[in-house]
């Protein structure tokens, strides 16, 4: 490889021929928001806050809650383990 060869890897493939669309194009319209970002479905969500987070996780307005406790009695069952013990303070 000669310096010139070098070079030429630095500049990258240089400028394509697919650039910037015609100016008379009207502009791409914006892609639909994802169902569990749109502004209704974070209104009737009752975990998540105004922007849509459960803490620092994007939430997806699922009940999760049943399915942690089913899975969680299924491996209970299965290891023989006793539920935990609630104490009230
Ligand atoms: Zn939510």
């Amino acid at each position: 490889m000669n310096d010139d060869d070098r070079d030429d890897y630095r500049r990258g493939p240089g400028p394509t021929t697919a650039t910037k669309p015609a100016a008379n194009q009207p502009p791409p319209k914006p892609e639909p928001l994802p169902q569990h970002l749109t502004p209704t479905a974070i209104a009737a969500c009752p975990d998540c806050d105004n922007h849509g987070y459960c803490g620092t996780t994007v939430c997806d307005h699922q009940d999760h809650q049943t399915a942690a406790k089913r899975g969680m009695a299924a491996i209970r069952a299965q290891m023989g383990w006793k539920a935990p013990e609630r104490t009230t303070t």
